[in-house]
């Protein structure tokens, strides 16, 4: 394959064409695919037919099955269901059985070799036992199952992460595994390695990114092998300017950075996990986004750095609802010492993480979080802990507030960054489509703005501010 050299947008960028290469130059792709590309038979023979028609692709990271329609179950959250019932002491036979039957029918439907009882068997018996850390287990069984049955049908040697991502009391450690990762591959020159999970340092038990998290193993192995692409295949055309279920006219942004990338994920486009853009950026792998079912493109090349600025300002707007804001009044914050630490250390005791913490008056300070963080009654007692440690009964003024309607929208692109009137636009796009903004944060960067507003006004935003900022009709 050669190596082209593509113009787009002024950017001179380095990536793969697939084109036959006449000098006989090799390349290094490492591809992901996702639970919806790698769902059924006919998905998995896609993909044999996606990676059998360049040799470069050489290490194929699968996800669990995902949806076969809309109504479909994926798998990870079938298993999930009976680690559910299982710590309920209730029956889970009935959903073990669908997974069972679902496997089996993609292998007899592929004819592969892989015998699945074995395995199978150890996933009833963690079922069973229920032993410490068994959930982790049962939950990534869709990828090593999705993996096993994948690395029968190419004929490529099926390597189980457990032996190469490591995690310790840390979490994942990066050194280890990059250098586990290494080692291991360099004696395989193709290899299908599944998804989303590793093991404990400690024990070796199995340890879970966090959900979506095949796409940071992906990453990881690219960085790992030194790749000269990550593909990350999925099922739309690459990453949209806007959420095309919002704005139906919304385009595939063709050129972006990591970061710009991994503010949109965050910000709300469900593309790709926002975690997997660290290891490729750390290592400047060109990273694309594309569909299994039309590698061609429309699709998203993800760099670096753009030694221009594409003449564009904002690149996308992404969008989430689910959040809760607390707002705290206390008439001395602004003149004292330590108020945020005292807060802050408030979320540190409940191991909660925040999103935003913006700041509407001298006396006030709202927290953004996500309702992940909140379940069930731990909001309320957040507020009174809040209260005690952050108001004073001697001032009237003093009190902490909250509501669960939180939402925001995320305005990226780094041609923002020092362009007078950026989000004077973006504002005037707010205003004539009539919502309420509550909350703005936008650090010195300036790369994204951060837009706090009602989640009943969340599609009308986007709309408007693709409308007038990004793409102008
Ligand atoms: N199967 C896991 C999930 O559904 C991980 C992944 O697909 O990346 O989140």
């Amino acid at each position: 394959m050669r190596y082209a050299w593509r113009i787009r947008n002024i950017c001179v960028v380095l990536l793969p064409d697939s084109s036959i290469d006449q000098k006989g130059i090799t390349m290094l792709i490492v591809s992901k695919f996702g639970g919806t590309s790698s769902a059924d038979a006919n998905m998995l023979l896609k993909i044999k037919a996606f990676l059998e028609s360049n040799p470069d692709r050489r290490y194929a990271i699968v996800s669990a099955p995902g949806k076969r329609h809309t109504n479909d179950v994926k798998m990870t959250n079938l298993l999930r269901e009976c680690v559910f019932l299982a710590k309920r002491g209730e029956s889970y036979n009935s959903v073990l059985n669908v997974i069972e039957s679902r496997l089996k029918e993609t292998i007899s439907q592929l004819g592969v070799e892989y015998n699945l009882t074995r395995d199978f068997d150890l996933l009833r018996d963690a079922l069973k036992e229920k032993a410490c850390g068994f959930e982790a287990y049962v939950e990534s069984r869709g990828e090593f199952f999705n993996g096993k049955i994948l690395a029968s049908l190419m004929g490529w040697p099926f390597v189980d992460t457990k032996e190469c991502i490591r995690f310790d009391k840390n979490g994942f450690n990066p050194y280890l595994s990059n250098a586990l990762v290494q080692n291991i591959l360099s004696t395989k020159e193709r290899a299908v390695i599944p998804g989303y999970y590793g093991s404990s340092t400690r024990d070796g038990s199995i340890r879970l990114f966090s959900r979506g998290g095949s796409d940071i193993t992906g990453a990881i192995v690219a960085q790992a092998v030194g790749a000269d692409l990550y593909e990350n295949v999925t099922d739309v055309d690459g990453v949209f300017a806007a959420d095309p279920g919002i704005v139906m006219h919304a385009k595939t942004i063709p050129l972006m950075t990591y970061q710009e990338l991994r503010e949109m994920a965050h910000g709300g486009a469900g593309v790709i996990h926002p975690d997997a853009l660290l290891p490729v950026k750390r290592a400047r792998i060109p990273t694309r986004v594309l569909h299994l079912l039309h590698p061609e493109g429309p699709y998203t090349d993800v760099i670096s750095d753009l030694e221009d600025n594409r003449k564009i300002r904002y690149v996308g707007v992404a969008a989430k609802s689910g959040f809760a804001v607390i707002t705290v009044k206390n008439s001395s914050m602004t003149y004292g010492v330590g108020f945020a630490k005292r807060l802050l250390q408030v979320l540190v005791d409940f191991d909660i993480n925040f999103e935003q913490m913006p700041s509407s008056s001298l006396d006030s300070v709202s927290l953004i979080i996500n309702h992940d963080q909140l379940p069930g009654t731990v909001l309320q007692n957040l507020v009174e802990a809040i209260k005690k440690q952050c108001t004073d009964d001697y001032n009237d003024d003093d009190s902490v507030s909250y509501t669960r309607d939180g939402a925001l929208v995320c305005v990226i692109g780094l041609g923002m960054v020092g362009a007078i009137g950026a989000s004077a636009d973006i504002f005037v796009a707010l205003k004539d489509a009539g919502v309420n903004i509550s909350t703005i944060n936008q650090g010195a960067t300036e790369e994204a703005i951060l837009i706090g507003i009602h989640p009943l006004d969340m599609d009308r935003a986007v709309l408007a501010i693709h409308d007038r900022c990004i793409a102008p009709q």
